[in-house]
């Protein structure tokens, strides 16, 4: 057993893992009426998609760090020897999702003393610096180890030291056993669900898990991408903004030359989830309303003509969407790291089931969006909105907002950007930002908002945008509400009036629209110097953005967020048969 030395005091922990610093997010119950009013089919095969979405949560633990295991093991034992600090950095531990993240107010959390985050994660040796990186990567090419090199620079490998090269092992092959289990595991839940659709997809994953081609999970991916009306909800998510290691390479020039000779393009590696849910039908409706709008925002992007898009202006739309009632977020989709995901649009360009002609699936996550404390709210508001404008503040608004967010991935160039490098997903998720908001005023003229709740869109938006503290470079997605911060402010889209937040709800939407066309500019062209300076010429805290956080600190103090996952745990404890 190894040895590790926690590193949080016992006070800090106490207070970390407090209501008021740990937020909860409840998940369905085993008595919620979702969940009774499934089949005894679905029921059945419930236990066994929660079952294989904890083992990809287990193999993400590996991804994610090289020491989770070993520490978790550590944990386990100190607590059985009645070590508090070990039970409370294990409420932490399990919260993100493992022993390194980042808290609400952009602090680094380390539950044990010298171990750090790397930016190769556990997927990178440990000992493995981005200098050395890149000598070996040209070394290999030198002697023509293409093959081996594309296997090393591929989004689902875990890279590791042979001799002096490096060498890419799929995540198939590494994690044979995990993924053996949890491919017999969904097999079993194809046996009893009701919906023949997603029994093809079960068996489809369940393949893609056993054998190392990525073939099968184009295939997968591209059954699951069709899913609209089944009773559950399962997927193995797939997002790779925890790598900052891969993207190194788009800052060293003469690599990035040496490698496109070969035609490699270098992919960030993916990290893993599992998500289990229950489709809400109610819930589904509401957000299908957009689909009939999809080919006119398609149209409707900037420099339309000069790329070819996910959702096409004249042909079918491949994207389906589902609001799901939660049963467990395993793995990096259930990861709080300052914030959890909201909802995701897979899969993403990188994936090779968008070239034989897959389409995408919006999943979002109810019980994650649900606020629980509407006192919390108006405290916020109190202190940060102007008070003429609270009537137009509504937290449903920024679930609209979501929506057009998630369905603007789908718009733009259909393109990974891979040379964009480190600034490829800051981009990427500003242009789904921008676009959700730019279309505003057009989704009003076409019916699909009244002229009410787009005021309520525009002001929840503006007024939602702010953060508590100033976020680094490495967190995509609050760098971009920074510079989005900024870039609004510039064009007068709101201002402090003592204090407070006035939005001048006109001058949003033309905002949005500006800085929509020069991000899409930057995917088209792909050029890193260019998104280099872009990002940095917006990613400015201002005096306004310190009072506002200032201000926000006040009233919350959350730092962090968990998980209660009651159904789930109830169904991992039935035995397999
Ligand atoms: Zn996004």
């Amino acid at each position: 057993m190894r040895e590790f030395e926690l590193n949080l005091t016992e006070k800090e922990l106490e207070k970390r893992t407090s209501k008021d610093y740990l937020v909860t997010k409840k998940f369905l119950t085993p008595d919620a009426p979702e969940y009774l009013a499934l089949d005894e089919g679905d029921k059945k095969a419930l236990i066994h998609l929660v079952k294989a979405a904890n083992i990809i949560g287990r193999v993400n633990l590996q991804l994610d760090c090289h020491d989770n295991l070993d520490f978790e093991a550590y944990l386990k034992r100190e607590i059985k020897n009645g070590n508090k600090r070990a039970k409370l950095t294990k409420i932490l531990f399990d919260a993100q999702k493992g022993m390194n993240a980042v808290d609400t107010m952009s602090n680094k959390i380390n539950l044990a003393k010298g171990i750090k985050e790397l930016p190769g994660k556990g997927v990178y040796p440990k000992d493995l610096s981005v200098k050395e990186f890149h000598k070996i990567l040209t070394e290999m090419i030198n002697a023509n180890k293409i093959d081996e090199v594309k296997k090393v620079l591929n989004q689902r490998s875990v890279v590791e030291r042979s001799g002096k090269h490096l060498v890419g092992i799929d995540y198939v092959d590494k994690f044979r056993e995990e993924f053996q289990k949890a491919a017999d595991e969904l097999e079993k839940a194809a046996e009893t669900s009701t919906n023949e659709d997603f029994n093809e997809y079960l068996i489809l994953q369940s393949k893609a898990l056993r054998t190392a081609d990525p073939t099968f999970d184009a295939f997968a991916d591209k059954k699951w991408a069709t899913l609209q009306d089944t009773p559950l909800e399962f997927t193995i998510t797939r997002e790779n903004y925890e790598d900052e290691m891969t993207g190194t390479i788009m800052e060293n020039s003469e690599l990035v030359n040496l490698l496109s000779k070969h035609g490699i393009t270098p992919t960030p590696k993916d990290f893993l989830g599992g998500r289990v849910g229950i489709v809400n039908k109610k819930g589904t409706e509401a957000l299908t309303a957009i689909k009939k709008y999809l080919p006119e925002l398609a149209k409707n992007m900037p420099y339309a003509d000069e790329y070819e898009q996910n959702i096409s202006p004249d042909k079918d739309t491949k994207q389906t969407m589902v609001d799901v009632d939660m049963v467990q977020a395993a793995g990096d989709v259930g990861a709080y790291r300052g914030g959890i995901t909201l909802a995701e649009n897979l899969p993403n360009d990188d994936k090779p089931s968008l070239q034989i002609g897959g389409g995408r699936r919006n999943v979002y996550h109810r019980q994650i969006r649900f606020i629980s404390d509407k006192k919390k709210l108006q405290e916020r508001l109190d202190a940060v909105l102007d008070k003429d404008q609270h009537k137009y503040y509504l937290d449903e608004a920024d679930h609209w907002f979501t929506i057009g967010h998630e369905n603007a991935h789908s718009l733009g160039p259909k393109k990974a950007c891979e040379k964009l490098g480190k600034y490829r997903n800051i981009i990427e998720e500003n242009k789904a930002d921008m676009a959700s908001l730019a279309s505003v005023d057009l989704l009003t003229e076409l019916g699909m908002y009244t002229e009410e709740q787009r005021k309520q869109i525009l002001v929840t938006v503006v007024a939602d945008n702010f953060l508590k503290s100033k976020p680094n470079l490495s967190q995509a997605h609050r760098v971009r509400t920074v510079m989005q911060n900024k870039y609004m402010a510039e064009r007068g889209a709101y201002e402090l009036v003592d204090g407070k937040i006035h939005v001048n709800i006109d001058k949003v939407v033309p905002a949005a629209q500006e800085m929509l066309k020069e991000i899409i500019r930057l995917q088209i062209d792909e050029d890193f110097e260019r998104a280099d300076k872009y990002v940095k010429e917006n990613f400015v805290w201002t005096d306004n953005m310190e009072i506002i956080a200032k201000a926000l600190q006040k009233v919350s103090k959350t730092l962090n967020g968990k998980l209660e996952t009651k159904l789930a745990d109830m169904l991992n404890k039935i035995l397999s048969y």
